[in-house]
């Protein structure tokens, strides 16, 4: 049977990138749980749908028609044959994807279907490595390495605003910081991420680099 690998953190923790890097060296496959949340918000604001609606909500996910690719190189992400995976990014999305993460119904149609994706990875063979913010808890309590990520927060604001941005990060810090500091309060309403449950592991990463906190994760997947 693959390996089940779970990652969970706030934004800027630096999960996705470490997660990746671990799908390329153990050559497993890569699951990224919040692009499914921003996939379903980007699809409620094309629909106009008003996301207070929590059943109307839920159910567009149903019309969504969503697919994802689980390379680690270059995951991809789709509506149809729509690929959306620029769109998920975009601030428009950021900053209304804490609505759609505390609508409890979406929760658990999401944990469902990633329960289902870890699963079959496990089952296949192939492995995977998930991350997010209730996988280590909520999605796959039993997944063989548990990891909760942390960075202490100007380098998490740090990393998210260079990974929006790029060289014109620091003209946007302060916005950035606004967004994230929304999106941290909202989403701790739901899951409390930056307490680890019992049998998680905590890593801090601030100060580390991303090959140090990848060697250390795979290290425990052999122990
Ligand atoms: O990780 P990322 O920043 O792409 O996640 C986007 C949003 O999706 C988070 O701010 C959070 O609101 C939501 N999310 C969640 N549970 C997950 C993954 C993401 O609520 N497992």
């Amino acid at each position: 049977k693959g390996i089940l690998i779970a990652i969970d953190g706030p934004s800027g923790s630096g999960k996705s990138t470490v997660a990746k890097a671990i799908a390329v060296r153990l050559g497993i496959t890569y699951l990224d749980t919040g692009a499914m949340y921003r996939a379903l918000t980007w699809f409620c604001l094309e629909q106009g749908i008003d996301l207070d609606k929590t059943e109307l909500v839920r159910q567009q996910a149903d019309s969504l028609d969503f697919s994802m690719t689980h390379d680690p190189h270059s995951p991809r992400f789709f509506a149809g044959d729509i690929d959306i995976t620029a769109e998920i990014r975009t601030p428009r999305v950021a900053e209304r994807v804490a609505e759609v993460a505390r609508n409890l119904s979406v929760r658990s149609w999401m944990a469902t279907e990633q329960r289902r994706v870890m699963t079959q990875a496990r089952e296949s063979g192939h492995g995977m490595i998930a991350e997010g913010r209730d996988i280590t808890t909520v999605v796959c309590p039993d997944a063989d390495v548990r990891v909760l990520l942390l960075a202490d927060e100007k380098e998490r604001l740090r990393r998210r605003t260079y990974e929006l941005y790029g060289s014109d990060a620091p003209q946007y810090l302060k916005a950035t910081a606004k967004q994230i500091g929304e999106r941290d309060r909202s989403d701790a309403t739901v899951s409390d991420f930056f307490e680890a449950a019992e049998g998680v592991s905590v890593i801090d990463s601030t100060g580390k680099s991303i090959e140090d906190v990848v060697d250390e994760i795979v290290a425990m997947t052999r122990s």
